[in-house]
């Protein structure tokens, strides 16, 4: 994937102040490493904080440990971290062009806010292992840099597209919410909680296929000339793989040791894979309808 990199504007970069004072660590509140594992399982990708669900601690922020601006907070950091703070920015810029041309005036900007172990959203409490995630909330996408290690390690999922496919699912989260599609899905679900599974498997599949429809976008050439992100060959199976990778099916098997498909909440590797192709391949929002 090539980009380039630009103001870091579409970035708020809280990793100076955040997992500072008045945030709870993981593993207290009750919850075993086993417990963390299965709420890490259960967050991944979703705008719900299932820690802060569970209780394990929302904690008003402690204004004493947050800095007045966050961009004005030193922050311990490396060269490459640095890059890929220009990465995050780089795409998550790209990726709202493609959504602004689509939606037009409809569409309104977002920001990744980049934190580090722990975090206060408008979505209650966040640690690292979380994953990434989108609050609607504030409307903002949430993620911690280490993530992409746990990609790579832990899930197998390794290259850039793979964590700009991450990336792009939860701007698709936004898109679902600007869109009023977020909002009638949780309607639903609290008419017909038996519902709740099987509709955030829905939403899950179709921000994949949003994810999808930017790579259409990113996959034209000429992009990197006029300071776009564009993708190299072999990246669409960066893509594939990782959304292979985190389906509910092979994060149960990792979790639990079985798979239970009434417990699915994002969807199995097959049907994450085939969304985010659907999408690819179309460049058309319209075929991405999980719904119907
Ligand atoms: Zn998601």
């Amino acid at each position: 994937m090539r980009w380039t990199a630009g103001d870091r504007s579409n970035i708020e970069d809280v990793r100076g102040r955040s997992g500072g004072r008045g945030i709870v660590p993981l593993g207290v509140g009750g919850l075993g490493i086993g417990g963390v594992i299965i709420v890490l399982l259960l967050s991944m990708f979703t705008g719900v904080d299932f820690f802060s669900m569970l209780g394990g601690g929302s904690p008003a922020p402690d204004s004493s440990a947050v800095g007045t601006s966050g961009s004005g907070t030193p922050v311990k950091t490396t060269p490459a971290e640095e890059r890929m703070v220009d990465m995050v920015d780089a795409v998550a810029r790209d990726a709202q062009q493609t959504w602004s041309e689509k939606l037009g005036s409809r569409y309104e900007p977002t920001k990744v806010v980049l934190f580090r172990d722990a975090i206060q959203s408008a979505c209650g409490y966040a640690g690292a292992a979380t994953g990434p995630f989108y609050c609607p909330g504030d409307r903002k996408v949430y993620l911690d840099l280490g993530f992409f290690d746990e990609l790579q390690r832990r899930f197998g999922a390794s290259g850039d597209f793979a964590q700009a496919y991450v990336l792009a699912h939860e701007i698709g989260h936004h898109v679902q919410t600007i869109t009023g599609t977020e909002g009638r899905m949780r309607q639903m679900q609290r008419s017909d909680p038996g519902s709740g599974n099987a509709l955030s498997v829905r939403l899950e599949l179709q921000a994949d296929c949003y994810a999808g429809v930017w790579g259409h976008d990113a996959s034209k050439a000429g992009r990197a000339a006029a300071g776009g992100v564009e993708l190299d060959p072999g990246d669409l199976e960066e893509a594939l793989a990782a959304a292979a990778a985190i389906g509910d099916d092979r994060l149960q098997k990792l979790g639990t040791g079985r798979v239970m498909p009434e417990k699915f909440t994002h969807g199995s590797s097959e049907q994450r894979r085939t969304w985010f192709k659907r999408g690819f391949d179309s460049g058309d929002p319209g075929s991405c309808d999980t719904f119907r």
